[in-house]
């Protein structure tokens, strides 16, 4: 088995992902392998048995649904949607849902899984799940996305509740979509706005939770500036992505005195060394749907803005964007993973090789899903804490798990990526032996 600080290939660490296949050369991981593989290198410190590997590394439950959608030109198109419950040891499922033509099953579960390891090394109460609807809402009405989503859940609601699985939003979907889910839920089980998180303040979403998850990477970036001896004045930062997540980072990081220079979205991106005008870009991003065009800047593709010599590199919009393809020639000195999943194995022993600070996602994106608990627990008492309450609160829970990670890395000489699965990985089997599962 790969051991930490050992630069192995993909094609000859990852050692029986799936349970009980043998342990032969693979030479291309999917994303739920993938996944696996930073799993079992945690589970090989912390000297898991095989069974709980086993349990650990397939899903617990997994609805493949048909959504048949009436488009506007009158057809009818069927999708397919997922829903994926990995672990529920440590509290209902939690994760978000997807709409992407890539959310393939192998996708879904991946994040899935991800949801159980981020929840766990952020100490919430909750498992982990994720969903998914195969299709491109880039070509889709606001008509037709309603509808798509109204079906959707109605497929998947009877594996939802409030103490069973509550989504959120993730890659084109928002608090609109949140709102639609809740109240297509809502109709048939009556009113529940603890059913899904990220909704609308209107509706009983949580101040703060559109804001969250980049608030929490750039929380991460501070703390790993201080204790890796990082000077942040004028750094240098190049941002993949210009979603919620992206563009909260872009808008929030210049507080630590950091200069966004690069922003890239799935048309294009732009670059200017001087720094880019990051509010006039979020302004220009709002009127015309892309950063693409922007004024006083040059033109930079995705491939380009990933390998420029910037100081921090965030990743903010896809799975696997860093892989054996371009690791070796990354150049940022900190990569902040506010995506789920975007460097392989691979390309992760490679950033390791050459002194790149890694800040794994189930710890630098876990913001989102802190106050999606703070909007969960606000909707169970119906009552709502104000913006300062729930900024305090998730900037405390995000600097106490950065401290656990970050000693349990420096304790065991192990990457913050493995520390982080190691610290989440004993919670939950720690769960499982408490509640007496599979006895
Ligand atoms: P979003 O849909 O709001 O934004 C996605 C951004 O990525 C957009 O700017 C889009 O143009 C860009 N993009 C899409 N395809 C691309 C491509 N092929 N190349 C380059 N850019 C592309 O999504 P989001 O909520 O900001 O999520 C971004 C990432 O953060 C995802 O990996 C998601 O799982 C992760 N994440 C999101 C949250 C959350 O609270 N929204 C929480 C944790 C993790």
């Amino acid at each position: 088995m790969a051991r930490e600080g050992g630069a192995l290939a993909e094609t000859e660490t990852h050692a029986a992902v799936i349970p009980g296949a043998p342990r032969t050369r693979t030479p291309e991981l999917n994303p739920f392998e993938a996944v696996n593989f930073f799993f079992h290198r945690a589970a090989d410190h912390i000297g898991l048995s095989d069974e709980l590997r086993d349990v650990l590394t397939s899903s617990y439950r997994e609805l493949t649904v048909q959504v048949p959608v009436r488009l506007d030109d009158g057809t009818l198109q069927v999708f397919t949607g997922y829903r994926i419950q990995h672990n529920g040891a440590r509290g209902p499922y939690k994760g978000g849902i997807r709409y992407h033509p890539d959310a393939d099953i192998d996708e879904v579960r991946a994040l899935a899984s991800l949801m159980t390891w981020k929840t766990a090394v952020v100490d919430i109460p909750y498992g982990g799940a994720k969903g998914g609807v195969q299709c491109d809402p880039t070509m889709m009405s606001m008509g037709e996305k309603q509808r798509l989503t109204r079906r959707f859940t109605s497929a998947i609601s009877y594996v939802l509740g409030v103490n069973r699985d509550v989504p959120a939003p993730d890659v084109n979907t928002d608090a609109q979509t949140m709102a639609w889910m809740m109240d297509a839920y809502s109709g048939r089980y009556g009113y529940t706005p603890a059913i899904v998180t990220g909704k609308p303040v209107e509706l009983g979403g949580s101040y703060g939770r559109d804001a969250a998850t980049g608030r929490g990477v750039v929380y991460c970036l501070e703390e790993a500036a201080r204790d890796y001896g990082i000077d942040l004045a004028g750094a240098t930062v190049a941002i993949q992505g210009f979603g919620n997540v992206g563009s909260w980072v872009a808008r929030l990081i210049g507080e630590l005195g950091c200069r966004v220079v690069a922003v890239t979205d799935v048309k294009g991106g732009v670059h200017r060394a001087d720094g880019l005008d990051v509010p006039a870009l979020w302004g220009w991003a709002q009127e015309t749907g892309s950063v693409v065009g922007f004024s006083g800047a040059e033109e930079i593709s995705n491939a380009e803005l990933l390998e420029l010599d910037v100081d921090v590199l965030v990743p903010a919009a896809l799975d696997r964007v860093i892989n054996e393809g371009n690791a070796d020639r990354i150049k940022a000195r900190v990569v902040l993973e506010a995506a789920n999943h975007p460097v392989t194995p691979a390309a992760d022993d490679v950033l390791q090789e050459k002194g790149v600070i890694v800040v794994p996602d189930i710890l630098a994106n876990a913001g989102g899903v802190i106050v999606s608990y703070f909007e969960w627990v606000q909707a169970n008492q119906a009552y709502w804490w104000d913006a300062s309450e729930v900024e305090s609160r998730l900037a405390d829970r995000m600097r106490a798990a950065w401290l656990n990670v970050r000693d349990y890395a420096a304790n065991n000489g192990l990457t913050l990526r493995t520390a982080a699965t190691c610290l989440a990985v004993e919670r939950v089997t720690e769960a499982h032996r408490l509640r007496g599962l599979y006895p």
